[in-house]
C-alpha cells in the first residue's frame, strides 16, 4: 500500500474498524468519496466531535460524551437494580434489546489464568462501592455464557454474599426458533440444565 495517498490511507484505516475487510474498506471510501458532501464531510465533523467529547462514565464505565453517563442519569431508570457486563459492546446490546431498564456495571473483561487478568484488572471495588452506597436490591450477572464468564460471575457472587441482595444469571438456552438439531452441545446442555418446570 502507497501511504501517501491519500485515498489508500483512508481505505488502510477503514480495514481496521471490525467487520470491515480491505474489501469491504474499499467499497465504503468508494461510497464516501461519491458522496463528498452530503456524507463525507458529515462524518469527519461527527468524528472529530465525538473524537473530542468521548469519555467513560465514572459511575458505570459506560462510554457516552458525558459522565456520569445519558443511562446512569435517566430519570425513568430502575435505580435499585445493576445488570453487570463484561465489556461496553455486551452493555450497548441489551440496551438494543430494550427489554432491561435498570443501570449497568462494566466490568472491563473476564478473570483469565490464561490471560493474567486476575480480580484487580476488573472493576469489582468500584461496584463493591456502588451497591454500599446506593440502594441496590439486584445484580443481573450478564457476563458470557464461557468458561471465564462463568468463572467471573461466580467469583462475583462470592464477593457479594455479604450484602442483602437478589443475584440472578442471565439464562442461557434455545434460541427462539431453534432446532435442537443444529445447537451447539454448550448451548444444549445450559438449556438442559436451566429447564423449568412446564405450567
Ligand atoms: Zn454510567
Amino acid at each position: 500500500m502507497n501511504k501517501d495517498n491519500q485515498i489508500e490511507q483512508l481505505i488502510y484505516i477503514f480495514s481496521k474498524i471490525p467487520g470491515l475487510g480491505p474489501r469491504s474498506a474499499r467499497r465504503a471510501v468508494l461510497h464516501l468519496l461519491r458522496h463528498k458532501d452530503s456524507l463525507m464531510r458529515q462524518m469527519a465533523i461527527s468524528l472529530e466531535a465525538t473524537a473530542n467529547a468521548i469519555k467513560f462514565c465514572d459511575t458505570c464505565g459506560n462510554m457516552d460524551t458525558s459522565s456520569p453517563c445519558s443511562i446512569c442519569i435517566k430519570h425513568d431508570r430502575d435505580k435499585t437494580t445493576i445488570c453487570v457486563v463484561e465489556s461496553i459492546a455486551d452493555l450497548w446490546a441489551i440496551e438494543r434489546s430494550n427489554i432491561y431498564s435498570g443501570l449497568y456495571h462494566v466490568l472491563g473483561g473476564t478473570l483469565s489464568a490464561v490471560n493474567g487478568r486476575t480480580a484487580d484488572d476488573l472493576n469489582i471495588d468500584s461496584l463493591v462501592r456502588r451497591i454500599k452506597e446506593n440502594n441496590i436490591s439486584e445484580i443481573i450477572l450478564a457476563t458470557n455464557a464461557t468458561m471465564e464468564g462463568q468463572t467471573t460471575a461466580f467469583y462475583i457472587t462470592e464477593i457479594l454474599a455479604e450484602f442483602n441482595l437478589n443475584l440472578s444469571r442471565l439464562a442461557c438456552g434455545l434460541p427462539i426458533g431453534g432446532e435442537l438439531d443444529y445447537l451447539d452441545e454448550g448451548t444444549l446442555s445450559a438449556a438442559l440444565s436451566a429447564r423449568k418446570a412446564f405450567k
